[in-house]
């Protein structure tokens, strides 16, 4: 039997104590293995929601001990790491940040898994070579993350790199996950993309979910429902067994 597809799913963005509890529990009840939820949000326009802050990192604990499901988010600044890197139980660095070697160098004292997202139009080197800004210290629990690089075409928000896990697998020691909603930024082509990539072979997916997506305060676009994850959860399973 195929080892089994590690799944990440929740809301971009944290937005409420009762949003984050409410789709943590039916992000439960479909089997997902790790909440996520962005409480400082990178982004691109200072004017949209920037996130709950540290108020958020409460909201996912309480969510974490209703669901036990673990945590991720997302720490910008070495002295979030500081502050937060033992309250959660992954930290996430984003694609803005891969080049961030300060951010990196404070990660490689922890021994706390960072998933660590690809830049958005950083080499498969460039990369590997962040890891090891993490690596090369007491920290040896990284995972990588595609989530999409910019191209000329900007129909769809990044075009999926699905060559990054052949790669990542053949040139690196690492886990290799794969973020379709990034990638894709429009909800109709996450089902696709995400047993694409298990086709591929990725250890995992980091999928965003809300259970009301028309009223996301951030990426709504490409936020799928529980009920849209399930099929994808149920269908992932039947691909693992054809691509052993
Ligand atoms: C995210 O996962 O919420 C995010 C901001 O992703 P990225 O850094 O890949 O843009
Ligand atoms: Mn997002």
């Amino acid at each position: 039997m195929k080892k089994k597809v590690i799944i990440i799913a929740g809301p971009c963005a944290v937005e409420s104590r009762e949003q984050i509890i409410r789709i943590a529990k039916k992000l439960k009840q479909i089997g997902v293995d790790i909440l996520r939820g962005g409480v400082f949000k990178p982004r691109t326009n200072p004017d949209s929601f920037q996130g709950l802050g540290e108020k958020g990192i409460e909201y996912l604990i309480e969510a974490k001990e209703v669901t036990g499901l673990p945590i991720v988010t997302e720490l910008m600044s070495v002295e979030q790491v500081k502050k937060y890197a033992d309250k959660i139980d992954i930290i996430q660095i984003g694609a803005r940040n891969m080049y961030n070697y300060e951010l990196l160098k404070e990660l490689s004292k922890y021994d706390k898994p960072v998933l660590l997202k690809r830049g958005l139009s950083a080499t498969y080197l460039e990369w590997i070579n962040a890891s090891k800004y993490i690596t090369n210290g007491v920290n040896k629990r990284v995972i990588l993350c595609e989530r999409g690089i910019r191209s000329f075409d900007d129909s769809t928000r990044n075009v999926l790199d699905l060559q990054a896990v052949p790669y990542i697998k053949k040139n690196s020691n690492l886990p290799i996950f794969v973020d379709p909603s990034h990638a894709a930024g429009n909800n109709y082509m996450i089902y696709s993309m995400s047993l694409a990539a298990v086709a591929a072979g990725c250890d995992g997916l980091m999928i965003e979910v809300h259970d009301k997506p028309e009223e996301a305060l951030s990426d709504k676009e490409q936020a799928i429902t529980p009920d849209e994850l399930k099929k994808i959860v149920d269908d992932i399973k039947k691909i693992s067994e054809v691509i052993n």
